[in-house]
């Protein structure tokens, strides 16, 4: 579905890569705690007002215009809200991004919300765990050119250190994938401890770390099952379109079946709505209907669908370079700072 990608890597328009972040790929192990009282993370997150705290950037007051049909903009109650008590769980946090269809953004979700939580601060890695590569090129990595990529490391043990790459958003890493990943899911089948092969990758590398993405296949192979046996947290974007929740119960038994057997921490925590379209019933039906499935695991910021989320992968790009101040740029910091509690 998603074949629109170029051939060589970003387009000569994508920034390079900071030099002084490829210095950082040798990882500090600095901890991460949050210091002091946390920045009240107030409710609305599609009310821009209530959102400013240090080192977010709003969006520029011209834009305020794009964001009308931005689903479930009420108008937040004139101020005196009380700070939500500090829901943040502690990090690192490593988070499965998956669903086992395809096109359903996932790889969106992993390129843009890893960006937008690097941006807030956090240390983000982006581990690439699809052969087809979409979240290492959409992030500006040629992965023509990779020295090591996740297929070494799950196949060849290369340290996962060794295949991190600085993505041109500071805090921003990524572990690519390219197409000799398609192997793995046959090639791990005989291997020993052939689960557990990422887990103790990240294991590796997790102190360095407040976030890691894994950004899964389209299916519930080997692969993801190495994901979810290495997360702790699964996130799954659901499409607001016809089906949205066909598929979903194979998913949750297949959590269920790691977590009793090779992951006891694993939970799937975050269901995010995207590719809303506010101009259909359906949307509106379909994000209701996920709600009453799936209750308060289910961010209130919704990701809408815009043609720029979907042309920033070709430049290289995530959304937040691209377009800083599109609507899709605004929905993914949106939702970073709900999926975080806000700054780092
Ligand atoms: P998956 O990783 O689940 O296969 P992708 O993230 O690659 O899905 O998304 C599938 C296609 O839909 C891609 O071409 C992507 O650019 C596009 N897309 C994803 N999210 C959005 C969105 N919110 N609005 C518009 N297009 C989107
Ligand atoms: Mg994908």
């Amino acid at each position: 579905m998603n074949d629109d990608l170029p051939d060589g890597g970003p387009a000569p328009g994508g920034a390079p890569p900071d030099p002084s972040v490829a210095a950082n790929a040798g990882l500090s192990s600095e901890s991460h705690e949050h210091p002091g009282t946390p920045e009240a993370f107030q409710g609305d997150s599609t009310a821009p007002t209530t959102a400013p705290s240090e080192g977010w950037s709003a969006p520029p007051a011209g834009d305020a215009a794009t964001e009308q049909s931005d689903p479930g903009a009420v108008e937040s109650p004139a101020a005196v809200e009380e700070p939500e008590p500090d829901t943040r769980r502690p990090l690192p946090r490593v988070m499965a991004i998956a669903n086992q269809k395809g096109g359903v953004g996932k790889t969106t979700t992993a390129v843009n919300l890893g960006a937008c939580l690097a941006e807030l601060g956090y240390r983000t890695l982006v581990v690439d765990l699809d052969p087809q590569g979409n979240a290492s090129t959409g992030l500006g990595i040629n992965v023509r050119a990779l020295e090591a990529s996740m297929y070494d490391v799950l196949l060849d043990d290369t340290p996962l250190e060794d295949c991190l790459e600085a993505s041109s958003v500071r805090n921003l890493f990524v572990a690519p994938a390219s197409l000799d990943l398609a192997g793995a899911e046959i090639e791990l089948v005989p291997a020993f401890s052939r689960e557990l092969r990422l887990r103790h990758a990240i294991d590796s590398v997790k102190e360095d770390f407040d976030y890691v993405l894994i950004d899964c296949p389209p299916s519930l192979g080997l692969l993801t099952i190495n994901a979810f046996a290495a997360a702790t947290e699964v996130l799954v974007p659901i499409q607001c379109e016809y089906y949205a929740l066909e598929g979903l119960g194979q998913l949750v038994r297949n959590v269920d079946l790691v977590k009793r057997n090779l992951n006891d921490a694993l939970e799937i925590s975050t269901i995010v709505l995207v590719m809303y379209d506010a101009r259909t019933k359906l949307a509106d039906q379909v994000a209701d209907e996920v709600r009453e499935h799936f209750g308060d695991k289910v961010c209130r910021q919704i990701v809408p669908r815009t043609v720029r989320l979907s042309e920033a992968p070709s430049f290289g790009q995530p959304i937040i370079t691209f377009d800083p101040s599109s609507r899709g740029a605004i929905a993914y910091r949106q939702l970073a700072k709900e999926v975080s509690g806000g700054p780092s």
